[in-house]
């Protein structure tokens, strides 16, 4: 073999590594606790093994994908400080970041199962569970890298959240939930906002999910059960999956990221975010691209816990809002069109009033669809 050739064969490999790992879908599973800490006790219910199997079986469903790459910040029980965890999917440049836990509470009344996502809260028992989820900061000898910070006053946590990020993390809780208790039927305690250091470390859409109260006899026999992890970990694959077809395009096991949106980084990720920002410079116009029969086009410009009457003054003078209150988290809809280039124009005039990170949704008989099978093209 002469050495040209051996230059190219190492020039093809190096390539074709890249593209398989640069190309997949990213997502970081983390258990919760490990080693030393044992996270919530009860019953002979040990958090950190709930978490670590339940985080294990999530993966082995998600691996089932060639386009998905799983990374685990814990494969082991072995202790993992805090800081490690959002950093490493930092590092990784991960799509997702998914945090596992359980609840535990002295009265052992409580029950239900809740999807936290990074946010100010005033809410006592959200800032309750931030508080137990952050202490373990207490175990750690190094406590520089965490510039100050009291596990007890979460609440001083900056929640410099993108809109986006924040968006996509509730429309990830928001599936996480419904698969828990509409298919599972477990109690639903809802999405919330709470400040943990891990989701406000991370800088992708992430969320914290408490499976159930491990200090709940029947909820801890049902989780520490291999059973009750199938169901869990099933409930949250399916979630994840269910998110990446609906904000990414491809598929296969080259995974398409969408074009970026120049100067809105933070829109990158969602597929469907296309705004006609650069004027036509074709003399031409080009017709306009046919929706399937029975499609509607809108524009979402917010999602919230807080249920508001669509009114102008709530939505910075836009006319035309409608709301899906459905689940947990209320979304909010400016316009409604048949035509994908309407929407588009929607989609720019509520940018202009302010909803940067606003982009377009379709439904089809009032069921929610991508907008690549709105427009056909899957
Ligand atoms: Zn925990």
């Amino acid at each position: 073999m002469n050495l040209k050739l051996v230059f190219l064969l190492f020039i093809i490999s190096c390539t074709c590594t890249f593209a398989q790992d640069g190309g997949k879908f990213k997502v970081v599973l983390d258990a919760g606790h490990g080693g030393k800490d044992f996270g919530a006790l009860y019953h002979g219910y040990v958090e950190k093994n709930i978490t670590l199997n339940v985080a294990l079986k999530v993966g082995k469903l998600l691996e089932q994908d060639n386009a998905i790459q799983v990374l685990y910040t814990r494969k082991t029980d072995v202790f993992v400080a805090l800081s490690e965890r959002p950093d490493m999917a930092n590092r990784a440049d991960a799509n997702l970041f998914i945090s596992i836990h359980c609840n535990g509470e002295p009265k052992k009344a409580a029950f239900g199962t809740e999807t936290f996502i990074m946010g100010p809260t005033k809410n006592a028992s959200n800032l309750e569970v931030a508080k137990k989820e952050n202490s373990v900061i207490k175990l750690e000898k190094d406590k520089e890298k965490y510039e100050g910070f009291d596990p007890n006053k979460p609440e001083a946590l900056l929640s410099a959240v993108p809109d986006a990020t924040l968006n996509n993390s509730i429309d990830l809780a928001s599936k996480i939930q419904d698969g828990f208790t509409s298919t599972l039927k477990r109690k639903n305690r809802g999405v919330k906002y709470a400040p943990f250091w891990i989701l406000n470390k991370a800088s992708m859409p992430g969320v914290v999910i408490e499976l159930g109260f491990v200090s709940y006899e029947q909820e801890g026999a049902f989780l520490n059960s291999e059973d009750g992890q199938d169901d869990m970990a099933k409930a949250i694959a399916k979630a994840i999956q269910s998110y990446k077809k609906e904000y990414y395009t491809g598929g296969g096991t080259e995974y398409k990221e969408p074009a970026a949106n120049s100067g809105t980084a933070t829109v990158r990720i969602v597929a469907e975010t296309k705004p006609a920002e650069k004027p036509e410079t074709k003399p031409e116009a080009k017709p306009a691209v046919a929706a399937a029969k029975g499609v509607t086009f809108k524009v979402q410009i917010s999602a919230s816990g807080k249920s508001l009457e669509t009114v102008p003054e709530n939505f910075k003078g836009l006319t035309n809002i409608s709301k899906d209150a459905s689940a947990a988290v209320i979304k909010y809809y400016y316009g409604a069109t048949d035509s994908y280039d309407e929407a588009k124009q929607l989609l720019v005039t509520a940018k202009e009033k302010g909803y940067t990170s606003a982009f377009v949704v379709a439904f089809k008989d009032g069921k929610k669809i991508t907008v690549q099978e709105a427009l056909g093209k899957k």
